[in-house]
C-alpha cells in the first residue's frame, strides 16, 4: 500500500476497534468483580478510564454525561 504512515496507522486502529471494544468490555466486567466499587465522577481509576473510554466509542450518549 502507498498510504502515508498515518492514515495507515489510523486505518489498523479502525480495523481494531471492534476488538478493541469488545476486550475492553470483557476486562471491565472482570475488573468490577475484582475491584472495590468507586464513587464520583471525577474518580480517575482504571474501571472510570475504561468506562470513559467505552463511552467515547459509544458516542458518549450514556452514561448521562452530556
Ligand atoms: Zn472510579
Amino acid at each position: 500500500m502507498s498510504l502515508p504512515s498515518e492514515l495507515n496507522a489510523n486505518a489498523r486502529l479502525i480495523a481494531s476497534a471492534p476488538d478493541l471494544y469488545i476486550a475492553l468490555t470483557n476486562a471491565l466486567d472482570c475488573l468490577h468483580d475484582i475491584l472495590v466499587p468507586c464513587e464520583g465522577d471525577n474518580c480517575p481509576c482504571i474501571l472510570h478510564e475504561i468506562e470513559a473510554a467505552l463511552a467515547k466509542a459509544e458516542g458518549a450518549h450514556t452514561h448521562g454525561s452530556r
